[in-house]
């Protein structure tokens, strides 16, 4: 396997970014550039084990762009992320950072589940066969194992009845809760979710959101960028609020709902709530 070797801190442009692992995730000073625009200007946040973060704010202010970095579909130009006390893209040895390639990269985004807004199953595998097939390839589990489990899943969003349907026999919803099971049967350390109900049927939305509330209540860290901020109020340890590639403010819904104390939190709630 072939693994570069730098001293560390390997890609920080800011040489004061120093890694942190404190919480199950940690993001310190993330930044991301496409072309000479940058995206993400320095980006730091933390989640609990069992926490739930929900990141909020203006299309196009990098909230995509920030969930892809935690899942190393971006890869980030500075500062470091961190999943249960494992740097993103590193490995570290001895007191040495080594930046991982390949097969590496892709065992480390096992342990992160993310849900896309537009589903993203495979058309040609059945329900149970979309939730069961990662388990096998990925982490060599047996077929009958990862079937078992796999309807357990199916069962926990309601869908057990389903498993032997294709995608296009099934709702935007239900499609969307096969996802929500094919995330979870890798058993990651934290599942991400992009606008998991934005491409749905108002009348489709609530049993997603009832799917990541379970979730949510049985201590499942999740980090979730939603416009359903009534859902967001409901569900969020913390609100984070996100403009031109920046935290502008975060804390408890109450706090960011309530009583924001920046002018661009303000400005965008009076918008849209
Ligand atoms: P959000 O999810 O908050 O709407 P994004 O993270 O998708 O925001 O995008 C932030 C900015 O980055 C936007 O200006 C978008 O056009 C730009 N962007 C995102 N992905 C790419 C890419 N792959 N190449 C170039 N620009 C991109
Ligand atoms: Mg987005």
């Amino acid at each position: 396997m072939s693994t570069a070797t730098t001293s560390a801190p390997a890609t920080a442009t800011d040489p004061a970014t120093t890694p942190s692992t404190r919480g199950l995730v940690e993001i310190t000073k993330v930044r991301k550039s496409f072309g000479a625009t940058e995206v993400l200007k320095g980006v730091s946040l933390t989640v609990e084990p069992g926490g739930v973060a929900v990141i909020v704010g203006p299309s196009g202010s990098g909230k995509s762009t920030l969930l892809r970095t935690i899942n190393h579909l971006e890869k980030v130009d500075g500062g470091f992320i961190s999943i249960d006390g494992n740097l993103v893209g590193y490995e570290v040895r001895g007191n040495r950072l080594h930046e991982l390639r390949g097969k590496e990269i892709l065992k480390q985004r096992t342990e992160i589940g993310m849900v896309f807004q537009n589903f993203n199953l495979f058309p040609h595998l059945t329900a149970l066969e979309n939730v069961s097939e990662a388990p096998v390839v990925a982490q060599g589990r047996s077929k009958d194992e990862a079937r078992r489990r796999g309807l357990e899943l199916l069962d926990r969003v309601g869908l057990k009845d389903r498993a032997d349907a294709y995608p296009r026999q099934l709702s935007g919803g239900q499609q969307q809760r096969v996802a929500i099971a094919r995330a979870l049967a890798l058993d990651p350390k934290i599942l991400l979710f992009d606008e998991p109900t934005s491409a749905l049927d108002p009348e489709l939305v609530n049993e997603v959101l009832d799917v990541i509330r379970e979730l949510a209540k049985s201590g499942t860290t999740l980090i979730i960028v939603t416009h359903e901020m009534g859902f967001a109020r409901d569900v969020a340890d913390t609100v984070v609020f996100m403009d031109q590639g920046q935290i502008v403010e975060q804390g408890s819904p109450e706090h960011i709902f309530t009583n924001p104390q920046e002018p661009r939190t303000r400005s965008f709630f009076s918008k849209v709530l």
